[in-house]
């Protein structure tokens, strides 16, 4: 069960440790996974049939299904389903909508301007998990974002399920998102295939998509010694709970143990002003628990989690900044309070009536986010990571002879003459 601290008690170095998560000390993961990276770009196709053999215990006779057998598949999708998945997709699809912006052009000197148009990302490929839950959700997540930006090729792959297919709501939603074709694909060897190319499966430009600690692995590896990049590391997920006496402990335990349900590695953080809340959210987390079907996996996500008890809602934010967590919960009615203060967080759900569930689904922000940290420095995904921002300029008569000077000091300063040249040639023209 959680653990509780005290904040008072804790150093800077017992912060620095606690915060710490998915490390891969010994590098068992890494050496797995470059294993498994060198066969793909060895061996292809071959490969992946070997690996869904190993790794997912299912005999592929091939490795996609097509857009008859996707059909076939999402017509066994229920009528209240298929509601609640076009529920969702309008709604991510309004949100992301409006995140494509043209920017205005800048004249930064008379006859001088300058401007930055979008261009989309032309191949992308997409990983929707599919190891202990399948997460038709995050197709949607990545699925809406990738089209709003008008990529021109979108690779999918999941891990093929028991039965040798995906599953009939992934089959829906690639229907939804007018995409043809799935790679049954998962873990690590589907990052490979994505990033070397396959017989069957392109190499594409950019990766993206959350996953286990292979498919993070992988994916920060392949960053590092392909062209291909990547959205972020988004491993295994976690969240945090701000709360203070106005907080309800049964949502809070809700919320912990929806985290914890998605894998034994995922982490959920209770930080409180208040140790009655504490104490009551631990029976509670019991409570619910028990009624769990994947209470065995909570668990043994909880046996990795804890509790940390602060004087102040700011000392809590504190902590929550030096965790930089993936999913932010201020459980308090004083949750206008403390925004501003929020430096380090990947999505961030206010007041009581928020659960991260909402937006794990439907309210429209994207669930592709980063963790273990990675809050520090990136952004969760949006239509921004589907698109390359090209800068243009054009500078006229009037322009050439207003910078053209300084251009010729500055080139000659660093002892670039042929950059002053450049210069010099078309001034000469323009006199
Ligand atoms: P997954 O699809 O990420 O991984 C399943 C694959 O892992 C399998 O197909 C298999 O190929 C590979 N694998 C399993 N055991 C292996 C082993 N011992 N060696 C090598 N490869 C192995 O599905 P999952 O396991 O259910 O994990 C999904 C993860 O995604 C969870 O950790 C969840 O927390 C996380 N997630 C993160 C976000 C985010 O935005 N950060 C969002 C949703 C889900």
């Amino acid at each position: 069960m959680m653990r509780i601290y005290n904040y008072s008690d804790l150093s800077k170095s017992d912060i620095t440790k606690l915060v710490q998560r998915n490390v891969d000390p010994a590098n068992e993961i890494r050496t797995i996974v470059e294993d498994v990276l060198a066969t793909v770009q060895q061996n292809g196709d071959s490969a992946l049939f070997d690996y869904a053999e190993k790794f997912d215990k299912v005999t592929l006779d091939k490795l996609y299904l097509d857009k008859a057998e996707l059909e076939e598949m999402a017509s066994t999708v229920l009528p209240e389903q298929k509601a609640a998945l076009d529920t969702a997709y309008n709604n991510i699809y309004k949100f992301h909508q409006s995140q494509l912006k043209t920017e205005d052009k800048v004249e930064t000197m008379p006859g001088v301007s300058c401007w930055r148009e979008l261009r989309p990302i032309e191949k992308v490929g997409l990983y929707i998990p599919g190891g202990t839950a399948v997460l038709p959700s995050t197709f949607l997540m990545l699925g809406i974002p990738a089209r709003i930006a008008g990529c021109h090729e979108i690779v999918v792959c999941s891990p093929p399920q028991k039965n040798g297919k995906v599953n009939a709501f992934i089959a829906y939603v690639a229907l939804l998102l007018g995409i043809d074709k799935i790679y049954m694909a998962g873990g690590s060897q589907a990052i490979a295939a994505m990033a070397y190319g396959t017989e069957t499966i392109s190499k594409v430009d950019k990766i993206f998509g959350p996953g286990n600690q292979f498919v993070t692995k992988a994916k920060t590896i392949v960053q590092s010694t392909t062209t291909t990049a990547i959205d972020m590391p988004a491993g295994p997920s976690e969240v945090l709970v701000i709360a203070d006496e106005t907080a309800k402990p049964e949502f809070i335990a809700a919320d912990l143990l929806a985290q914890a349900e998605h894998g034994i590695d995922s982490q959920s953080i209770l930080v409180t002003t208040s140790a009655q809340i504490a104490e009551a959210t631990l029976a509670e987390v019991e409570k619910q628990t028990a009624v769990l079907p994947r209470a065995e996996i909570v668990r043994q996500a909880l046996a990795n989690s804890y509790i940390v008890v602060t004087d102040t809602l700011e000392e809590a934010m504190d902590f929550s900044n030096a965790y930089a967590p993936e999913h932010l919960i201020l459980a308090t009615e004083n949750w206008k309070l403390i925004t501003d203060k929020i430096i380090n967080a990947g999505s961030v759900f206010l007041g009581n009536l928020t659960p991260e569930s909402a937006g794990d689904y439907a309210s429209g922000t994207n669930h592709t986010l980063p963790t273990s940290s990675y809050a520090r420095a990136y952004s969760g995904v949006s239509v921004d990571s589907f698109v390359k921002k090209v800068t243009f300029q054009h500078i006229s008569p009037d322009g050439i002879k207003n910078i053209g000077p300084s251009v010729e000091i500055l080139a000659e300063l660093e002892g670039l003459h042929a950059h002053k040249n450049a210069v010099s040639v078309r001034m000469k023209e323009t006199l």
